[in-house]
């Protein structure tokens, strides 16, 4: 187990909760001016100007469900429990300051492994800017178990919300989508070969950005700063954490709106395409249903278009139709339209 690597072990038992908060507490300083109090009373105190609109968002992430310690390096874990968290908070255009962490853990883990964890924890904190005020400790004799709340602010009428999108919109995405899925597909894989037979090592060379999509998310804080510097505010937007294809959908029933997505348009790395193939699998259907890609999807009024064009790493990938049109995707090649599902993980087994 990744935990028992460290040559150093110093048992929980020997400092209990409250020496660990204090351990903890011991490596936090607070650097936003929103951040009044932090560790070390029954509440965090925060004060946030009276013309802004406070956005919170929580999230659970438990051993076994959300992540597997069998390949997940504790630091990765903590960096990515903070990222997928942030993101929520950028997917509302808002500014995240503050979170709160709730850990369940063992006695199977030491102190340093701990301390990883909330290395990678602070690793976030540090690159968005992010205070950590709070949280609880718990002992859980199910694994581990991460709740993080995160605490954001923005102007009322820079709020994002899932219902804005209208008929003539341009449908947007940031970044690639499908990598972290197949970047999963990689580990189950090689922890299959290595259960079965732990003489063979894993081989992971050549997969450095599969593997990273999925150990290790970066909240799109840059497209939401890009986004400001262009003057474009998305009349609607969500991060893709369960596949476009869901997200999409969560789009367009909030705006009671159809929509047209275009599979030619759709970013697909080329090491996903190619490990896609490798799998057996269709690069599209990863993209769609695959998850995890923690990217902006996001639409905006088409006079924004030569501005969106300004913006690093942004794809127009389809537009916003009326509800009588429906959720289509547009197949490549023979222009066809098939409705959009949000499938379950099955559907990726079978290639088209
Ligand atoms: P209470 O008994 O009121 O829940 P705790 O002893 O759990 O108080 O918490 C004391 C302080 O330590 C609080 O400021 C709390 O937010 C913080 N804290 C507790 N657990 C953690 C943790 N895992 N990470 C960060 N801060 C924590
Ligand atoms: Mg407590």
């Amino acid at each position: 187990m990744i935990e028992d690597k460290n040559p150093v072990r110093t048992e929980l038992s020997a400092l209990g909760e409250f020496g660990l908060i204090k351990h903890i507490a011991k490596h936090i300083k607070l650097g936003n001016p929103s951040s009044i109090k932090g560790i070390g009373d029954d509440a965090a105190v925060m004060q946030y100007d009276s013309g802004k609109q406070t956005v919170v968002s929580t999230d659970l992430l438990i051993e076994g469900v959300h992540f597997d310690l069998t390949y997940c390096p504790l630091k990765h874990l903590g960096y990515k429990a903070v990222s997928v968290n942030l993101s929520d908070i950028y997917a509302m255009n808002a500014s995240p300051k503050q979170i709160l962490v709730s850990i369940a853990i063992s006695n199977r883990f030491s102190l340093e492994a701990i301390e990883e964890l909330y290395a990678g924890m602070l690793l976030a904190c540090e690159n968005h800017k992010v205070d950590l005020v709070g949280g609880d400790t718990s002992s859980s004799r199910i694994g581990m178990v991460i709740s993080i709340t995160a605490i954001g602010e923005a102007d009322k009428d820079e709020i994002v919300y899932r219902s804005g999108a209208k008929p003539g919109n341009l449908l947007c995405v940031s970044g690639d989508l499908g990598s972290a899925y197949l970047g999963l597909q990689l580990l189950e894989r090689e922890k299959k070969i290595f259960t079965e037979n732990p003489q063979i090592q894993p081989d992971m060379d050549g997969n450095d950005y599969l593997l990273e999509r999925q150990l290790k998310p970066e909240a799109r804080k840059d497209v939401i700063e890009q986004l400001k510097e262009q003057g474009v505010k998305p009349t609607s937007m969500i991060d893709v954490s369960d596949g476009l294809a869901s997200e999409i959908l969560h789009l367009c029933t909030e705006s009671k709106t159809g929509c047209k997505l275009y599979e030619n348009k759709i970013p697909i790395d080329d090491t996903a395409l190619q490990k896609a193939r490798e799998f057996n699998m269709n690069g599209t259907l990863c993209a769609m249903n695959g998850g995890e890609d923690y990217e902006l999807l996001f639409t905006i009024d088409i006079k924004d278009h030569d501005k969106i064009k300004k913006c690093r790493d942004v794809t127009v990938i389809g537009h916003i139709t009326d509800k009588s049109e429906g959720t289509n995707l547009v197949l490549t090649g023979t222009e066809m339209l098939t409705p959009i599902t949000a499938q379950g993980w099955d559907a990726l087994l079978s290639k088209k």
